[in-house]
């Protein structure tokens, strides 16, 4: 049998080997492991990979170098981890309808660094949301490559419904003419539409890159329409609600699979990291099961349940509630800060981010809200009765000043233990 052949000598040293040879590195893998079984991790843009994934990630196709592409290496030796790569890159183009896909980007930053090299020079202008109103740093920020070498032009959301305005993407976009434009938050809790932003991007004879790092997961259970029938390119995270390991990857038109594929080698990476690129193929193949299916609608709806909840004991959720696996949540009406909150539910064991609010009126690093998405609870196993106690003690842990926390704490262990992650290990 192939997979006995496999099995233990695979990866090499196991993790009891580990712990011998250093213990203070296994240590540290070990409490990790802890903290995240322990608390309620609702940081959005995480999830628990599969140890499907992990194996992969863990293997020694992390030894060779690949520079290159399948058939086409810079180095000897690599017509194995070309079938990694062969397969992984024939089950995203399936899995997404897409015409082509590069799995090699080391992030979703470099992911997103490999589109401008692909489609932009210095300079050109860029349509994208701001930072302030839930873009990411990669879409203009002044402290990344984005902003300092291109010249962004930003878009953000109608200060009444807190939904993109179209119309002022379509205005900024007349004016100022932009090379590329981009659709994709990292702070948004709605559905985006990409038909509409195609007819802008048509319009003007921009490039249209959609920057699905959070929801891609989303599309590929089926749960929320795709962009990739709209965009010239589409790039994402493979660590979020996709649920695979940590990395970036491109999917495009036909047209553009040379330029995406030279944006990434040898433009932005050198070689590329062959037990990711395998791990990714393995997230792919869990990703197209009808059991990851279930799990998307899940995310949604528990998204949908946490947001109602939070709502119910009296926070805002900004724009009225969300369609998708995040809830960004005013905190104003209870009379705390993001940051309060975020500190506060940390000492209670639960894990999440402060977070701006459309025209927050603090600075970033108080933050008037907090984010929170429902990707990692769900793939625990939990459900919507769990996301209305889940909110309840949100609720608990951030109006509390300190003595409630210890009590909060002990029902967050109760629940957690209930819906383990990683069962068994
Ligand atoms: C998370 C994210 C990224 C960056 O991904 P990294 O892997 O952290 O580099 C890019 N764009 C958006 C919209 C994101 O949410």
């Amino acid at each position: 049998m192939r997979g006995e052949r496999l099995a233990a000598p695979f990866w090499g040293p196991d993790f009891t080997d580990l712990a011998a040879l250093d213990p203070e590195i296994a240590d540290v893998i070990v409490d990790e492991l802890q903290r995240q079984r322990s608390g309620l991790q609702l940081i959005a843009s995480e999830n628990f990979t599969s140890p499907a994934v992990l194996a992969a990630l863990g293997s020694t196709l992390s030894n060779k170098y690949a520079e290159g592409y399948p058939g086409r290496r810079y180095y000897g030796g690599c017509e194995v981890v070309d079938r990694a790569e062969v397969i992984g890159i024939d089950r995203a183009r399936q899995l997404f309808g897409a015409d082509h896909a590069n799995l090699q980007p080391h992030s979703g930053a470099s992911a997103n660094l490999a589109v401008y090299g692909a489609f932009t020079k210095p300079g050109d202008t860029v349509l994208a949301m701001s930072l302030a109103q839930g873009g990411h740093l990669t879409h203009g920020s002044h402290v990344s490559f984005s902003g300092m070498w291109f010249s962004p032009v930003h878009y953000g959301v109608d200060p009444v419904t807190e939904r993109i305005d179209y119309d002022q993407v379509r205005d900024l976009a007349r004016t100022h003419r932009p090379r590329m434009i981009v659709a994709g938050a990292t702070a948004y809790p709605r559905l985006i539409d990409f038909a509409a932003f195609r007819s802008i991007a048509d319009e003007v004879g921009a490039v249209l890159w959609v920057d699905a790092a959070h929801f891609i997961g989303l599309v590929a259970g089926g749960a929320i329409p795709s962009p990739v029938p709209h965009a010239d390119v589409v790039s994402f995270t493979t660590h979020k609600v996709l649920r695979g390991p940590r990395g970036g990857m491109l999917l495009c038109r036909a047209e553009h699979a040379k330029a995406i594929d030279k944006a990434v080698f040898p433009m932005m990476q050198g070689g590329p990291l062959m037990h990711a690129v395998a791990a990714k193929a393995v997230a792919l193949h869990e990703a197209a099961t009808p059991a990851f299916g279930a799990y998307a609608a899940g995310v949604v709806r528990n998204a949908a349940a946490l947001a109602s909840s939070l709502t119910s004991h009296g926070m805002r959720c900004v724009s009225g509630g969300t369609d998708t696996h995040l809830v960004l949540v005013d905190l104003t009406p209870v009379g705390v800060t993001g940051k309060q909150a975020e500190q506060r539910c940390d000492a209670a064991r639960i894990t999440l981010n402060k977070n701006p609010i459309p025209n927050d009126p603090l600075p970033p690093m108080t933050a008037s809200g907090i984010r929170v998405g429902s990707a990692a609870v769900t793939t625990q196993g939990m459900g919507e009765p769990e996301m209305a106690m889940i909110g309840g003690l949100i609720d608990r842990a951030v109006r509390s000043e300190g003595a409630d926390l210890v009590t909060v704490a002990d029902e967050v262990a109760t629940l957690v233990r209930a819906f383990p992650a990683y069962p068994g290990g």
